[in-house]
């Protein structure tokens, strides 16, 4: 392999890594004689998870680092002294192609800096893809970001060969945007995952009709906020997301911790590490969405607008609603299961297949794979000896599922608050 394709590549991996809205999540194509490539197995080097939680490998890369806009967010901002590098379209589908070859990737995730103007950047974007996909007959995984403000248009050939399009919300609030981002706005955002959305759409009436019409980035749409490098509350982040889940075609939300890259820009927070623990928490909100049939409003509220950092979101729900437990195993509904902390989507559906035959108790939902160190205080069932969440209080049950970590915490705030009083 050429040395300053390597090197261009060392350098544009390093910027694409920031973005984490790549997984390969929904498309399951196998190899055609004549093609090359698949969507589906193997191992590589940018490790993502797929619908069904396969890790899958990516080459996840920019086309170039080189951009016109000064997001303060960004380390590829043009403001920031650090090396560039641009790929011609022909170097990156040969590097693709030689990564698959050699078994290394079994995908591509293409993003860019703006260079330019959003069509001439979605342009390239587009080229690549189209080669790799008639030039080389390549079959594997394609994920493009579309670029903010792009046309119909471009968008719209992205999408017959692309598997997935992606748009960054970044962030949640278009003044903060504006704030950090002035180049950007709201609109920019939304008007091309509109075009993608249609274009989806559009493309499944098509092939109810005509069964070999084009396909349009068949595995949808995803895209990316950035989580405290603005005020927003886990309350803004949440009812957005739940919002872009209502539209038809937007798979994934991804929630991405913020890093501190520009600690000389005095617009954004000095964080010394990345909120992990708040972006955890973001995701077992939006599970709780996507697989619990939570709605946004039950998960947070103006008088609960942040998710309790130190117990899950599923948890916190249930120690605020003691009213609805404790949950009869042997009687509730699927619903109502669901929602018993310590129960996954997994558990429930076998506790009610099983308990056709017999009723369940602690030993058969110890096996089944509920967590009973947390569903105990919740529900009832045949001898189940322990007290549930009524019988005791919420705090209590609370502070005996906290984790060690936190209660530790806890308990030198108590010991400070008494020394204090
Ligand atoms: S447009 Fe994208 S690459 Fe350019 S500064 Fe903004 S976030 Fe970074």
């Amino acid at each position: 392999m050429n040395a300053n394709v390597l090197e261009k590549l060392k350098i544009l991996a390093e910027s694409a890594k920031y973005d984490v809205s790549c997984a390969s999540s929904g498309t399951v194509r196998a190899n055609k004689p004549g093609t090359l490539g698949n969507t589906v197995g193997g191992w590589g080097i940018c490790h993502s998870f797929a619908e069904d939680g396969r890790c899958i490998s990516l080459l996840k890369v920019m086309l170039t680092n080189y951009c016109i806009y000064d997001c303060a967010y960004c380390i590829n901002r043009r403001s920031n002294d650090l090396p560039r590098a641009t790929l011609s379209v022909s170097e990156l589908v040969d590097l693709t192609i030689e990564f698959y070859r050699r078994n290394y990737i079994e995908g591509l995730f293409l993003s860019s800096g703006v260079v330019r103007n959003p069509d001439y950047t979605m342009e390239r974007l587009v080229r690549v893809a189209k080669d790799l996909r008639e030039v080389h007959r390549f079959n594997g995984y394609i994920h493009l970001k579309s670029i903010p403000g792009a046309s119909r248009e471009l968008v719209n050939e992205a999408g017959r060969y692309a598997d997935r399009l992606s748009v960054n919300v970044e962030i949640p609030k278009e003044e903060n945007l504006k704030l950090l981002a002035p180049e950007k706005d709201h609109k920019s955002v939304f008007a091309p995952m509109l075009y993608i959305q249609q274009g989806v759409l559009e493309s499944s009436e098509e092939r109810k009709k005509f069964r070999y019409a084009p396909r349009f980035a068949p595995a949808g749409q995803s895209t990316q906020m950035i989580v405290g490098a603005t005020a927003e509350s886990d309350k803004d982040i949440l009812f957005l997301s739940s919002a872009l889940y209502q539209r038809p075609t937007m798979k994934r939300v991804y929630y991405s911790g913020y890093v501190s890259v520009n600690t000389y820009d005095t617009r954004l927070p000095a964080l010394k590490q990345p909120p992990l623990v708040r972006e955890n928490r973001l995701y077992q909100a939006d599970w709780l969405m996507r697989f619990y049939q939570f709605k946004v409003n039950e998960i947070v509220d103006d008088t609960y607008p942040d998710l309790d950092l130190e117990i899950d979101p599923k948890l916190s729900w249930a120690l605020r609603h003691p009213e609805q437990f404790p949950v009869d195993i042997n009687k509730a509904d699927y619903e109502m299961i669901l929602r018993v902390p310590g129960i996954g989507v997994k558990s429930a559906k076998l506790i009610i297949a099983s308990r056709r035959y017999s009723k369940l108790g602690y030993y058969q939902l110890k096996k089944i794979g509920v967590v009973m160190k947390k569903a105990q205080y919740f529900i009832t069932c045949s001898e189940l000896p322990m007290r549930t969440v009524n019988e005791m209080t919420p705090q209590t049950v609370r502070s005996l599922l906290l984790p060690k970590s936190a209660k530790k915490k806890a308990d030198e705030n108590q010991l400070s608050f008494v020394f204090n009083d």
